[in-house]
């Protein structure tokens, strides 16, 4: 696969990778057998690249992308009753209490959109929210298939974060080493003014790792006793990583 599998759509990503684009066929290794139901978690440090990689694979398999993290942002910008209880939380780089993470996460899960498979981005992150997880997915008489593992170094992350705007109007991230927009400050793809998410500022960065080092790295050890975690290395080339975490889903493919 060279350049990314997907592209954006109008309202969706569509995946153009060899056999959903038809260049080869179900079953060859290449791509997805659009019936399988995959469910699936992303785990990493903050800076990974959940989100880019989410991305990917939910267009991969043609399945949602959950991520708690764009759902309280929505909210937050949307000033709702959720967006107000979750805002302190993320702005000091904490995780939002698991009660009002949790009855977000079984609300998204009713959808029916997540009937037949998902990748949780930024979900579970923490041992307790995996527990109560497996408990939603067994009530829904199913369960997860597999744990991804994105494997960054903290000094990676630290520079990945440090240098990511996001767009105010579109929403696109650029980084102001690795991916700079030709004009600073504004975006290239629709001229919107690019913001520093509070939570990306030096300190709170350090926070989030230590949060993650102590709260959600755990997850690793839960879900290798399991059986179900695959790692992979996060660092280098989108397209690199793309290729190795497809790879490590193949046996997915239907
Ligand atoms: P993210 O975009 O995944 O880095 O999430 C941004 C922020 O949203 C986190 O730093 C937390 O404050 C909050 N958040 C996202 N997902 C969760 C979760 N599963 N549990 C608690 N807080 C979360």
């Amino acid at each position: 696969m060279g350049r990314p599998a997907w592209q954006a759509g109008r309202s969706r990503l569509v995946c153009s990778c060899l056999v959903c684009s038809g260049v080869a066929p179900p079953g060859s290794g290449a791509g997805i057998d659009r019936g399988a139901s995959v469910r699936l978690v992303l785990v990493g440090p903050p800076g990974a690249g959940k989100g880019t990689q989410a991305q990917f694979v939910a267009a991969h398999f043609a399945i949602p992308k959950i991520s708690t993290g764009d759902i309280f942002r929505t909210n937050v910008s949307q000033g709702t009753s959720l967006g107000l209880s979750a805002k302190r939380y993320m702005d000091a780089g904490d995780l939002v209490p698991d009660e009002i993470t949790v009855a977000m996460v079984r609300d998204r899960l009713a959808e029916p959109d997540a009937s037949d498979g998902f990748v949780f981005d930024g979900f579970p992150r923490n041992v307790r929210q995996a527990e109560i997880l497996d408990g939603i997915l067994a009530d829904l008489g199913t369960k997860l298939d597999l744990v991804l593992e994105l494997v960054a170094d903290d000094e990676e992350v630290i520079r990945r974060l440090s240098g990511r705007r996001t767009c105010r109007t579109c929403g696109h991230i650029w980084h102001s080493d690795f991916d700079p927009s030709s004009r600073e400050g504004f975006c290239d793809h629709c001229g919107g003014e690019l913001f520093q998410r509070d939570d990306d500022l030096p300190n709170t960065i350090r926070h989030r790792l230590d949060v993650y080092g102590e709260q959600t790295a755990p997850l690793v050890a839960f879900y290798a006793e399991r059986g179900i975690l695959v790692g992979i290395d996060a660092t280098g080339l989108v397209d690199d990583i793309t290729d190795r975490a497809i790879d490590a889903l193949r046996h997915l493919d239907g």
